[in-house]
């Protein structure tokens, strides 16, 4: 049994060992249940390296920040959010336990 939570991740395992897997090099994070981006790397940048199209006026004051979560085997970029600066890291992907 096999999910995916983008193209650069996969549920992996089965029953209580289902694992948050890097789909590049197989590389796995953490159990499904926990966030997997506190097991990545991290970098945060302004929330304009998103693209040009997002906030090109620094409306807000450069109250928001781009993150990018990196996988720490093959550095693939596995996931972004764009959250406040200084707020604690999206858990935007919670699995139930079945
Ligand atoms: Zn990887």
């Amino acid at each position: 049994m096999m999910a995916s939570i983008n193209e650069f991740l996969i549920i992996a395992g089965d029953g209580e060992r289902k694992m948050i897997r890097c789909a590049r090099c197989g590389f796995d994070l953490c159990a499904a249940t926990e966030n997997h981006k506190l097991h990545a790397l991290m970098q945060e940048g302004p929330v304009q390296e998103a693209g040009p199209h997002v906030n090109p006026h620094h409306l807000g004051g450069d109250k928001f920040v781009l993150r990018r979560f990196y996988c720490p085997n093959c550095l693939t970029q596995l996931n972004t959010e764009v959250a406040l600066r200084g707020e604690p890291v999206l858990w935007d992907v919670q699995l139930g336990t079945e």
